[in-house]
């Protein structure tokens, strides 16, 4: 028999946290008891800090120096190591705008990293999301404006034919967005409506042929006042308006404490409940970095933005996204809304397996699923990782 090994301690579940005993055997969750068995090889305790699933993000464009549009094994290695010591397990590499040449190369380079990961190399590809360049021409935010167009289906045929695009985002309101979203559905994939000044019919038309996400709520989208000055009088639902009322629908937050306010964060989860918001990072290269100027998406093309060692930012303009790892979105998140634990850790790892359709093999600690693990203490913060069950 090969080896199992015990974690014991207060274990998150999606729905409650229990003292109890996960026994993991040949990578996987074998089972929950009371405490560890008589025959087991090794126990690692938590002692009063908690044994949480690994995070998922499904948002993320880098850390450690390096972005996923750099292109390179080695860049893509080095953002999932990054992130893999906040206690992200599971990541979905996501594009920026770029050329159609450096979109194909960081697919490439993704999927040979996910062809040939070992635990070494850092958190787990589940997946690319493909978030630019479909973006609305007035809502690039921090992206390159010269890397923005409208979606053809020359170009992201290819992309999906890789089979490893699983998220897909398009701005509604674009020449061919109808199309995108129907190839990216026959892809299978979670489709999203982001960098968008979409209205509610334009909502409800994407929604038909199969949107069912937005990416980072109030960030670079639509609000009543924006689309009343795109389509005049009445003034129209937005964006916040469909995802709020559209139960069917989910979105995410950058819990970083400077994109949005506590009461933001609150008033998301109040309206949202877990099971339909996530905790994303949206992480930029420089997440572990010394504040200072870097290039947002590919290392020779990419915008430029400043790191002041909390968030992203371009001078005189706005955010440019975060510089955080999960474990601190979690925190803030927690901080901020006062949610019970199980639904904060739920908005980062159950929540974001279920709708990428990942959850039968990941996202909650449960018998059959893979032992990614983390060791939390008291105050949340990861003090050890684990993959298939081995510590990283
Ligand atoms: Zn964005």
């Amino acid at each position: 028999m090969p080896s199992s090994t015990a974690f014991t301690g207060n274990v998150i579940f999606p729905d409650r946290i229990v003292a109890a005993t996960v026994i993991c055997r040949n990578g996987r969750i074998e089972g929950i008891a009371k405490r560890p068995p008589r025959d087991c090889q090794a126990v690692i305790d938590a002692g009063a800090g908690y044994i949480a699933p690994g995070y998922i993000d499904i948002h993320l464009h880098g850390g450690g120096g390096a972005d996923y549009m750099d292109g390179s094994i080695d860049a893509v290695r080095t953002v999932n190591r990054t992130h893999l010591r906040h206690g992200t397990t599971t990541v979905f590499p996501t594009t920026t705008t770029g050329s159609p040449e450096e979109i194909e190369r960081m697919l490439t380079a993704c999927d040979a990293a996910a062809k040939s990961w070992t635990p070494g190399d850092g958190a787990r590809i589940a997946g690319v999301h493909l978030y630019g360049p479909y973006f609305a021409g007035n809502k690039v935010g921090c992206h390159s404006r010269k890397g923005r167009r409208d979606p053809s289906p020359d170009e992201y045929t290819r992309y999906f034919a890789s089979r490893l695009v699983r998220i897909a985002t398009c701005a509604a309101e674009l020449p061919g967005a109808a199309a995108f979203y129907r190839a990216a559905r026959s892809a299978r994939c979670l489709i999203t409506c982001g960098h968008s000044d979409a209205s509610w019919p334009e909502m409800a038309a994407a929604f038909a042929n199969g949107m069912r996400h937005v990416d980072h709520f109030w960030c670079a989208m639509s609000s009543v006042a924006s689309v009343r000055a795109r389509l005049g009088t009445p003034m129209r639902g937005s964006m916040e308006q469909f995802v709020l009322a559209q139960k069917a629908m989910s979105t995410e937050v950058i819990a970083d404490g400077q994109h949005l306010a506590p009461e933001l964060l609150r008033f998301a989860y109040d309206q949202l409940g877990p099971s339909r918001l996530l905790l994303v990072t949206d992480a930029n290269r420089a997440v572990d970095m010394a504040p200072g100027r870097y290039r947002f998406g590919p290392v020779e093309t990419g915008s430029w933005f400043e790191s002041n060692g909390k968030v992203g930012f371009v001078p005189g303009s706005g955010l440019a996204s975060s510089v955080i790892g999960l474990d601190a979105a979690v925190r803030q998140m927690r901080h901020a809304t006062n949610a019970p634990l199980e639904d904060v850790v739920r908005m980062a790892t159950l929540t974001p397996a279920e709708r990428t359709g990942i959850a039968r093999s990941r996202g909650s600690i449960a018998v059959g699923k893979r032992a990614d693990l983390l060791i939390l203490d008291k105050a949340v913060r990861v003090r050890q990782v684990f993959l298939d069950g081995v510590r990283v």
